[in-house]
């Protein structure tokens, strides 16, 4: 489906499946062919390709024009569009030595290449040429959108600086992209370098069995049969600190979990992402902001530093109160413990607030976790998306085992419309190994757009770390997981339903506080009760979820809402603390400026902040710097949004098509807010948000 590339030098690109046509079923990567030394020479290439692609635009005699600049710049470097886009996302999902090499030898090239191109004063100046004439070019509405955004990304590149601020922007952007790599794979070797070795059973007292089980297999994977092995990884560490009695152990992986990257040894991450600050900070000055969140923040919905700090501010202010009573309550329960092993006469520590509060759960709602998993096999909650996404949608999703993986857990499928034309592919990766990255996301392998009067469909994937099968038992999800599958499944609908014209503005090609729109809404499916009626039915018995655990799952829908939202809002908080400092105001010492940020909006101890410093990855690896506050940001709109269907009813198909067409085809062709308001016809209002989570006495 893309166009075969020639090979610019004979011999060492023969056998490199990135110098030609795929060749595969819709054209999707040749996973089965691409070998790790294949990466580097097509990186090497394609920076080359686009630098010609570039010389091109520059050198032609004809005056600038929207096509033969700004079109023709979005139209070249197919070939490093090609070789970045596998390669990061295998980085992300299934890594190795090999490719963390690569990662770190790539990192300075493509951000010289970047430079190379923001700073082209010959590239600039017609870009700017056509950019001043804009209002006489009878361009549409998504042509002027990119011509917008490619003037803007010139500037903020920093294309109208002196050369001498020109060249220390180079150094700074170099450093950072080094920096970041590194702390990723620092994060990633510390995340596989902890384990929690048990041998007696009596350590186990608490643990569900299913639990048990998965930690016993990995034992085994380790050559320690006989004994239970738990991890920093989510679907080991999260239960564990729900279920076991042993408030030593408890205490023991969670400091493990909250020490990553803080050692002073060759992982530790402080120094790394201090500099980053630093730099970061250094960087926006150069460009003429007053520090690196309001750098960023132009591009969002929220605009400026001071609207995200109202935003988080008045939610802090409203979940205090809220977070104080539900430490109060797990702290009488916890006096109330006659078992010393558990914490009696202890003062409630962050060891024992998911361990009380998965008991507190119990005792007033009737409601065990563990009891509501075998309604959520990940098959189950996986054909109740296709279904959902059948009823609003008509979209049809069919498994191909003919596509190449990466790796052999991943799954393909193809995905069409009610009609059965086809829409584009989807990939999914859902259990955790030490090759990949935690956390969950979306990403893409090809973008939708149009190239020479060609539609492209799009590929994504989707990544995850959810619970393997375990012993007899399938995958069977928490009711955390299903929400972080709808979630995940819906920017892969943004990327899959993109219909656009140009790539660079296509599918979750969007502000980052409006990216999650897509996704949180798909979460309200989730749990409602109609639709659980649907998926959640038990995987041994095939009986479909009873009443009355719906109801309790309803019941308990406030529950614990206070530490959820604080300990995100504390680290959305640290976020803009660190990014909105001067240079000569980065810290030294990283943890006492952490320390100090939570003092002073009063964090209680109990309740450390989602993520600290040192593995903080969205905003250190993971494009989120000064953008954490996002899934806030995107629940006011998510959550005002939801209400349309729940008026209109959860699978009214209108409400559904004007979904799709006002906001999921859309991508970037438009403002976010007028996107919003086309579907909602209003501008949102937070007091949905507000009563989902508990908050609305309060304020
Ligand atoms: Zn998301």
């Amino acid at each position: 489906m893309l166009m075969a590339l020639a090979p610019a030098h004979g011999q060492t690109t023969v056998d490199n499946p990135f110098f030609s046509a795929y060749n595969t079923p819709f054209g999707v990567p040749a996973f089965d062919k691409i070998k790790p030394e294949h990466f580097e020479p097509a990186f090497d290439e394609g920076i080359k390709q686009q630098l010609a692609d570039i010389t091109k635009i520059t050198s032609q005699k004809s005056a600038p024009t929207f096509a033969n600049t700004i079109e023709a710049l979005e139209a070249g470097g197919d070939l490093l569009n090609r070789v970045s886009t596998v390669f990061f996302n295998l980085n992300n999902a299934n890594t190795s030595d090999a490719l963390q090499k690569i990662a770190q030898s790539v990192a300075p090239k493509l951000a010289k290449n970047g430079d190379d191109i923001s700073l082209n004063p010959a590239l600039f100046k017609r870009v700017k040429t056509v950019y001043d004439q804009r209002n006489q070019l009878k361009l549409t509405g998504e042509q002027q959108r990119l011509l917008e955004k490619t003037y803007k990304n010139f500037v903020r590149g920093g294309a109208a600086l002196t050369p001498e601020k020109q060249e220390r922007l180079r150094k700074i952007n170099e450093e950072l992209s080094v920096l970041t790599i590194k702390f990723g794979q620092n994060l990633l070797a510390e995340n596989n370098a902890y384990a929690l070795v048990i041998e007696k059973q009596e350590d186990l007292s608490g643990l569900p069995a299913s639990l048990v089980s998965a930690a016993a297999d990995e034992a085994k994977k380790r050559n320690l049969s006989g004994k239970w092995v738990f991890t920093l990884q989510n679907p080991s560490i999260m239960p564990f600190l729900h279920y076991a009695d042993n408030r030593a152990l408890r205490e023991q992986l969670l400091k493990a979990y909250l020490e990553r990257g803080n050692h002073n040894d060759a992982r530790d991450n402080k120094a790394v992402m201090a500099k980053m600050v630093m730099l970061r900070a250094e960087k926006a000055q150069l460009l003429g902001y007053e520090n690196h969140a309001a750098f960023v923040l132009e591009e969002s919905m929220a605009s400026t530093p001071a609207k995200v700090s109202e935003l988080l501010n008045q939610l802090w202010a409203a979940t205090v109160p809220v977070t104080r009573q539900e430490a109060a309550e797990l702290q009488a329960m916890m006096d109330k413990d006659a078992d010393p092993r558990r914490g009696k006469n202890e003062k409630l520590a962050s060891w024992d607030w998911r361990y009380y509060a998965e008991k507190l759960r119990k005792q007033k709602y009737a409601l065990d976790a563990e009891q509501l998993k075998p309604y959520f096999s990940l098959e189950n909650v996986r054909e109740g998306i296709f279904m959902l996404t059948n009823r609003l949608y008509g979209l049809r999703f069919e498994r191909r085992t003919d596509l190449p993986i990466y790796q052999e857990e991943v799954q393909g499928y193809e995905v069409k419309e009610a009609d059965g034309r086809h829409i584009g592919i989807m990939y999914m990766d859902f259990h955790p190994r030490s090759s990949k990255r935690g956390g969950a996301w979306m990403t893409s392998f090809r973008r939708q757009e149009v190239k020479n009067g060609r539609k492209i469909s799009p590929v994504v994937s989707i990544v995850c770390n959810f619970s393997r099968p375990s012993g007899d038992a399938p995958a069977l999800l928490s009711l955390d997981e299903t929400r972080t599958f709808f979630h995940e499944f819906g920017h892969a609908l943004h990327g899959l339903l993109s219909n656009v014209t140009y790539g660079s503005l296509s599918g979750t090609s969007v502000p980052r506080d409006f990216v999650e729109l897509p996704s949180q809404i798909m979460e309200n499916w989730s749990t409602e009760a109609q639709m659980m009626k649907l998926y959640a039915k038990h995987y041994k018995t095939g009986e479909v979820i009873p009443d009355a655990l719906i109801e309790k799952i309803n019941k308990s829908s406030l529950f614990n809402q206070g530490f959820e939202t604080t300990e995100y809002l504390a680290a959305s908080l640290l976020d803009m603390d660190y990014h909105t400092l001067k240079p000569d105001q980065t810290p030294t010492d990283v943890l006492a400026f952490e320390e100090k940020s939570m003092d002073k909006i009063g964090l209680i101890e109990q309740i450390p902040p989602r993520y600290r410093s040192t593995y903080f990855q969205h905003i250190f690896a993971g494009g989120y710097s000064a953008g954490y506050y996002s899934y806030i940001w995107s629940a006011v709109l998510d959550a005002d949004a939801f209400e349309v269907f729940k008026q209109k009813g959860l699978f009214d198909p209108k409400s559904a098509q004007s979904f799709r067409k006002n906001v999921l085809e859309k991508g970037g062709t438009d403002e976010p807010m007028t996107l919003y308001k086309n579907f909602r016809g209003a501008e949102p209002d937070i007091k949905p948000l507000l009563r989902r989570r508990g908050l609305m006495k309060v304020l």
